[in-house]
Parts: structure tokens; sequence; C-alpha cells
């Protein structure tokens, strides 16, 4: 995994280099993130190039950061849990994401994941985050400009769904597009009141918990 994102983001300096990265990694395990494999990622991952060269400074501290548009990449400790979360009960082939934003959630998956789908109603953050996934070779993320409300009904269902916006439920369209024994994460609730939740899928039956507070932005509808 180190080898993905090799030599070419080896040499930032100062805030962007490895040695920042091993910072937050061990904030990270203090805050009680265990999966190796997730830390792994985090490690091997650089969250600066997901962020806009003036904020590139405050890439490695554990806060969400303005990506622009009224949106915001998550917090790292945000993302490390979802992922553990999605992984838990093993690897899974295929993970639907919805709220691509910089795409950092998408690269961090696409390390541990077969392939990666992740949709995003905002063409402008889009195009952005598929550039980046061009300059750091991941080929294993397929991107889509659609509301996120709807799923990826033609290639559904998938093993695991990811929902990085925040709506009072999850829409009746994911659920039916995860597979059985499938599990997914997202924050539900109300602006200040968020939790992240686990949905895992037994057949027809799909059993809910509520885990650590959390705040995202909000799950909207229609295409911008
Ligand atoms: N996973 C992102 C987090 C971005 S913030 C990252 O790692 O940076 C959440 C994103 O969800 C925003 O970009 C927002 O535009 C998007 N979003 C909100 N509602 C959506 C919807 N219905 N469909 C698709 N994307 C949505």
């Amino acid at each position: 995994m180190s080898a993905l994102f090799g030599a070419a983001h080896n040499h930032g300096s100062g805030m962007t280099s490895q040695r920042a990265r091993d910072r937050l990694v061990a904030r990270l395990r203090e805050d009680g993130i265990k999966d190796a494999r997730v830390l792994d990622v985090i490690r091997t991952t650089p969250r600066h190039v997901f962020i806009d060269e003036a904020l590139a400074s405050r890439a490695y501290e554990d806060v969400a950061l303005p990506i622009g548009l009224g949106q915001t990449i998550s917090q790292p400790w945000v993302v490390a849990r979802m992922t553990e979360l999605l992984i838990e009960h093993g690897i899974p082939k295929c993970v639907l994401e919805i709220g691509t934003g910089s795409g950092y959630q998408a690269a961090v998956l696409a390390a541990l994941v077969d392939q990666v789908y992740t949709v995003e109603r905002i063409e402008e953050l889009l195009r952005a985050a598929r550039r980046r996934f061009r300059n750091l070779k991941l080929e294993n993320i397929r991107t889509r400009h659609d509301d996120g409300n709807i799923g990826w009904p033609s290639e559904a269902p998938f093993d695991a769904i990811v929902l990085t916006a925040a709506g009072e439920s999850v829409p009746r369209k994911l659920l039916d597009q995860l597979a059985p024994q499938g599990v997914l994460v997202a924050p539900l609730g109300s602006p200040g009141k968020q939790k992240l939740t686990r949905i895992r899928r037994e057949s027809d039956e799909w059993l809910s918990d509520e885990l650590e507070e959390v705040s995202f932005v909000p799950l909207l509808g229609g295409l911008s």
C-alpha cells in the first residue's frame, strides 16, 4: 500500500510530510481507532492533495476543512471510523459512497477494497476529485454526477454503502441496493444531533445501531 502513493509524495516538507501523517495516525490511535489496516492507509494517503493549497498546511490536523461550495472534507477521525466499520466483518468487494466531496474518503476505501463507486451532486467538486484520482493513479474508483438519494441502481447490489452527508433517515433506494449481509454506515439526525449509524442487512431485515455523535454537512436533493 505504501508503494501506491510512493516517491512523488514523499518529498513534502513540514506539515505535508510523512512525519505529519505519522503524528496524525498516533493521534487517531489515541482517540480509539484500532484497525491497523485503516491506520496504514491513513498513513500513506496524502490528504493535502485533497484540499486547497492555501489550507494544505492544516491537512494533517484532525479537523474537517472547507473544500468550497459550502462543503467540507471530513475529519480524519470520522473517515477512519467509518472505514473501520465498513470492513470490520471482512473486506467488502464493492463499496458505494454517497458524497464524493474532495475524494479523500473514496481514496482511503480504494486502497482497501476492489471497487469503489462514488456519487456526488456538485459537478465542480466531482471534477476536482476525478483529477485527484487520476493523478494518484487510483483506477478502481468509478464516479457519477447524480443525486445520491437514488444510489447507483445499475451497479447494485453493494457489499457496503457509506453516506458522507447527513439525512434524517437512509433513503429507501439505498437500503434496497445493499447486498444481503452488507453493511451501511451513515450519519443520521438533525444538525447538532447526528449519530453515526451502522445498518446491517439480514436478507429482508435491516438492523441498525447508533454509535458516536458526529457532524456532517446535509444530504441534499437534486443536482448542482
Ligand atoms: N466524502 C467526502 C465528504 C464530503 S462532504 C470527502 O472525503 O471529502 C459531503 C458531500 O456530499 C458534499 O460534497 C455534498 O455535495 C455531497 N452531497 C450531499 N447530498 C448529496 C446527494 N444527495 N447526492 C450526492 N452527493 C451529495
